[in-house]
């Protein structure tokens, strides 16, 4: 006989909290030392501990070249600067991501195209890219969103074939493998946060990489004045125009967060690899409970979740009669899991952003005074996108494998679902919108 629900009286699933298995970033001595170092020799401006971040990023990561910056979104924009995209070109995005990953493509007078996500991996669907490609096309970003990483040699082909630049935007998957290669290794460049949410979290930071020796020059020219010089670059058409930053911006990362990246690099892999170990359990323990699945990849596939970066689930209502997943989410908090919400990201085409704002006075839609069509009518529907608020709920972020805490929080799930039948009567069904534009809650 099934327990009774928490929500309707019952015991609750998770009796004993425990903070320190959630807490993120893992802060040490070492950590505030070398921040106090920074201060103490009022080096919070310089580059001497970012250089060496750099290096150790670069090497880590498997790359020749990491330039670090004071954002993830100034990363991003960089990569677009240095792929070429400028005035009137288009650039491929999923809609169901972070805005970061593309609404700076304004700002070079570029405009976004909007692919549908795939139901399983939630990230761009290689099979949604062709059709929206044009000549303006310049770049297709692809995010390993929430962790998992995207179906790169699809995306790959394509991009070739078109003689597209691929920037992978790694800020939610840093250190993950597609097919046993680190992500971030795929694209011409990739990009990504460094913040504190992260999974590698440094405070506020981002990093590009790349083994291409122009897009890296061109990186340092759009934002990195100090190092525009003869001595750091090498490309040629670049060099008339060295000493102020060709964008017009100061992108450099913060001393006190590459030297806390330095230190966080150094325990990277093996904290990563204590967080797989934990969600994975959490998901072998709901393994056949229906309405839920695990959102990550499968386990011969050689591909992981990296630091499972704001974790998900995936919804089946199929499977639950219809329940839907603003009911099943309120009986897991009720079990005592009070970060269960449903959705993620809200889709980017459906933002009055992409649609009706005039951001830079041209009198129109800025997403259509940079683009030489309505790229509007090309997301027009993404039906995957546009029901993601109801396909996914946030599931707990553990950070360490405490076998007892975790099966706790397992349970919660598992209650809820198989006693779906009794939250089937007070179902009020879900509202218009679920998810956000910016933010995730795990506790
Ligand atoms: C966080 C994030 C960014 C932006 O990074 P910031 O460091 O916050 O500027 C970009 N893309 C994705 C997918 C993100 O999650």
């Amino acid at each position: 006989m099934a327990e009774k629900l928490a929500l309707f009286g019952g015991p609750k699933a998770v009796q004993h909290e425990d903070e320190d298995v959630f807490k993120w970033p893992i802060i040490t001595k070492e950590d505030e030392e070398a921040v106090l170092d920074v201060l103490r020799r009022g080096a919070m401006s310089d580059t001497d501990v970012t250089r060496q971040f750099e290096k150790e990023f670069a090497e880590w990561q498997g790359v020749k070249y990491a330039l670090a910056f004071s954002s993830g979104t100034a990363a991003i924009q960089t990569a677009m600067y240095a792929c070429k995209v400028g005035v009137g070109d288009e650039v491929i995005c999923p809609s169901v991501t972070y805005w970061g990953s593309i609404a700076q493509v304004y700002s070079l007078g570029g405009t976004p195209v909007f692919a549908d996500i795939d139901p399983h991996t939630l990230c761009i669907n290689p099979k949604d890219i062709e059709h929206r490609i044009s000549e303006r096309t310049k770049a297709i970003i692809v995010v390993h969103y929430l962790g998992y990483p995207a179906d790169m040699d699809p995306i790959m082909e394509i991009a070739r074939k078109y003689n597209i630049k691929v920037i992978e935007d790694v800020s939610h998957a840093q250190g993950g493998l597609y097919k046993g290669r680190k992500v971030g290794t795929f694209g011409d460049v990739a990009a990504m946060s460094l913040m504190s949410g992260k999974s590698f979290a440094t405070g506020e930071g981002g990093i590009l990489v790349t083994n291409d020796r122009e897009i890296y020059d061109r990186a340092i020219a759009f934002g990195h004045y100090e190092r525009f010089n003869e001595k750091e670059i090498e490309t040629g058409y670049l060099k008339p125009y060295m000493g102020l930053p060709l964008g017009g911006y100061k992108y450099r990362m913060h001393q006190m967060s590459s030297t806390v990246g330095r230190v966080q690099l150094k325990y990277y892999d093996e904290r990563c690899e204590e967080i797989r170990k934990a969600m994975n359990y959490f998901w072998d323990l709901l393994d056949g409970v229906p309405g839920i699945k695990a959102h990550r990849p499968p386990e011969d596939s050689g591909s992981n979740m990296g630091g499972w970066y704001a974790p998900h689930g995936l919804y089946r209502p199929e499977e639950l009669e219809g329940l839907s997943v603003t009911r099943f989410t309120e009986a897991v908090r009720a079990e005592g899991f009070k970060g269960c919400h449903p959705g993620c990201n809200a889709a980017l085409h459906t933002h009055a952003l992409f649609n009706t704002c005039d951001v830079y006075g041209h009198g129109k839609p800025t997403r259509i005074a940079n683009a030489s069509r309505d790229v509007r009518e090309l997301d027009a529907s993404l039906p995957v996108s546009e029901k993601i608020g109801t396909m996914v709920y946030s599931i707990p972020w553990f950070k360490h494998y405490k076998p007892e805490i975790i099966e706790q929080y397992a349970k919660a799930f598992r209650k809820a679902a198989e006693n779906y039948k009794e939250l089937l009567k007070d179902d009020p069904g879900n509202p218009p919108m679920l998810g956000g534009w910016h933010f995730f809650r795990h506790r």
